[in-house]
């Protein structure tokens, strides 16, 4: 039997959650043109959509909202905001956002010029998006062993250190205006990056004279796997592991709507202060005054109770023991999975689960929808429903390496009651795999960020 790490927390405010029928559910996700976006979110009995900006605040936090100073400029909460992340990564100046898109959009739209190019693990879909925005291309370089679905590794977030080196070779210091790294890699399954692979990083950077940035929205959750995987940090306590990783670095951009354990917020920080002067005045033009960037100030206050909170021990090993026991009780049942399991999510392999449908129909986004068919419980596909566009040049169709269904854990939401639900129902999917179909677009395909907008059918 997996093991289930209790909760450290108790439960003081209770939101219901109702299961709807099989046919009422028929008939939402008939309307919804069986795309999980378009599905009224109370009509989700769990929703494992995602892990950003889903959490639940803590009494602190809720105490600190309270404590809110709604003064333009230089709030009491700002500067608690400001000195936490300053000692908590050692970053000099600190830029709030509203959330961690707009602040890697203020960092590219600054550091980029035409055709200068961005290595990182794997870049974030909005990372990406917000680099080609900028004129600039984006790179990814994880471990080979990154891209193997069954491969077991410690650290498979890894950036491949070889091929930074390569790639600096190839095109020249002037042409990469910063490496990134993201912890953990979102985009490779929630893997951790060792801080073996950060000193590396920085010393391959050093030696260009590159800046090194992390993108950092799950840093206490890659602070936790260094602690539990990496030699010599057995006994370290996590913010002394976190102070090393941001230590090597030269800023960070972060989305606070994960491991800051709120439901909104973001910040840049850096050391470099002409950089920090420029993104300060775009700052001012998009998001707001310098001390407050998009948020109000008990938003600043809660974020600043989160990042504090987010490093205690007891709260990491029950967050990350929740991903392991769900992906545990998945492997008891068969039930393919991504390994080893990640920090924020359980990634399911649905090219294996229904290997009886092809690419072309969409194996992943067929799960997603009887998962939520089956059960209430809302998924999301990321493979060939969400990444197969045809080339313009070509017309060829570019398949991904690989058809997962994420199901992303939010903070401190579920129970392991909700869990055992899950991994049973998904099991009971499994048993049946053999009758499931299918799926065809039928409106929007062409879009590029089609899997918010397009619409879809089975084929029967
Ligand atoms: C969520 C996320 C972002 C973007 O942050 P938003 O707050 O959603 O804009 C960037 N990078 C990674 C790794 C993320 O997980």
């Amino acid at each position: 039997m997996p093991k289930y790490i209790p909760e450290p927390f108790r439960i003081k405010v209770v939101e219901p959650i109702t299961k709807t029928t099989r046919e009422e559910r028929e008939q939402i996700i008939k309307a919804a043109g069986y795309n999980v976006f378009n599905i009224p979110s109370e009509k989700v009995y769990i929703d494992l959509l995602t892990d950003s900006g889903t959490g639940a605040m803590s009494d602190n936090q809720w105490a600190g909202m309270q404590l809110g100073d709604e003064s333009y400029a230089h709030c009491r909460n700002w500067f608690h905001f400001e000195e936490t992340i300053r000692r908590i990564t050692g970053l000099k100046h600190v830029i709030p956002t509203h959330q961690g898109r707009v602040a890697e959009n203020l960092l590219f739209s600054t550091v980029l010029e035409k055709n200068m190019v961005v290595p990182n693990n794997n870049h974030f879909d909005t990372t990406r998006a917000n680099i080609l925005a900028n004129g600039g291309i984006p790179l990814d370089l994880v471990i080979d062993e990154g891209k193997d679905p069954d491969l077991l590794h410690p650290f498979k977030g890894n950036l491949n250190i070889d091929k930074l080196e390569d790639t600096i070779q190839k095109y020249g210091k002037n042409k990469i205006p910063l490496t990134m790294i993201t912890i953990t890699n979102n985009s490779g399954g929630g893997q951790p990056v060792s801080m073996e692979n950060i000193r590396q990083a920085r010393a391959v950077c050093d030696r260009h004279g590159i800046p090194l940035f992390f993108d950092a929205c799950r840093f206490a959750e890659n602070a936790y796997f260094i602690k539990t995987r990496e030699k010599g940090y057995e006994n370290k306590a996590i913010p002394d592991i976190v102070r090393e990783m941001f230590s090597y670095v030269d800023g960070c951009t972060m989305s606070a709507k994960k491991d800051a354990l709120v439901n909104i917020g973001g910040f840049i920080a850096v050391n470099d202060e002409r950089l920090a002067e420029q993104i300060k005045e775009k700052l001012i033009l998009i998001e707001g005054f310098l001390t407050y960037g998009g948020l109000a100030g008990r938003d600043l206050e809660a974020i600043a109770r989160g990042l504090i909170e987010v490093q205690k021990e007891d709260y990491l090993a029950y967050r990350i023991g929740q991903a392991k026991y769900l992906g545990d009780l998945l492997a008891e049942k068969g039930v393919p999975c991504l390994k080893p399991i990640g920090g924020h999510a359980v990634y399911v392999n649905a090219r294996k689960f229904l290997d009886h449908i092809p690419q072309r129909e969409f194996p992943g986004q067929s799960l997603v929808v009887n998962l939520y068919l089956h059960s209430g419980i809302r998924a999301v596909e990321i493979g060939s429903y969400m990444f197969a566009h045809k080339d313009p040049k070509t017309g060829e169709v570019n398949y991904p390496d690989m058809d997962l269904v994420r199901l992303a854990l939010p903070r401190r939401v579920y129970t392991g009651g909700h869990l055992d639900y899950v991994a049973d129902s998904l099991g009971e999917l499994y048993a049946a795999r053999k009758t499931l179909h299918g799926m065809r677009i039928t409106e929007k395909g062409e879009s590029p960020l089609r899997h918010f907008v397009a619409r879809l059918e089975f084929i029967k």
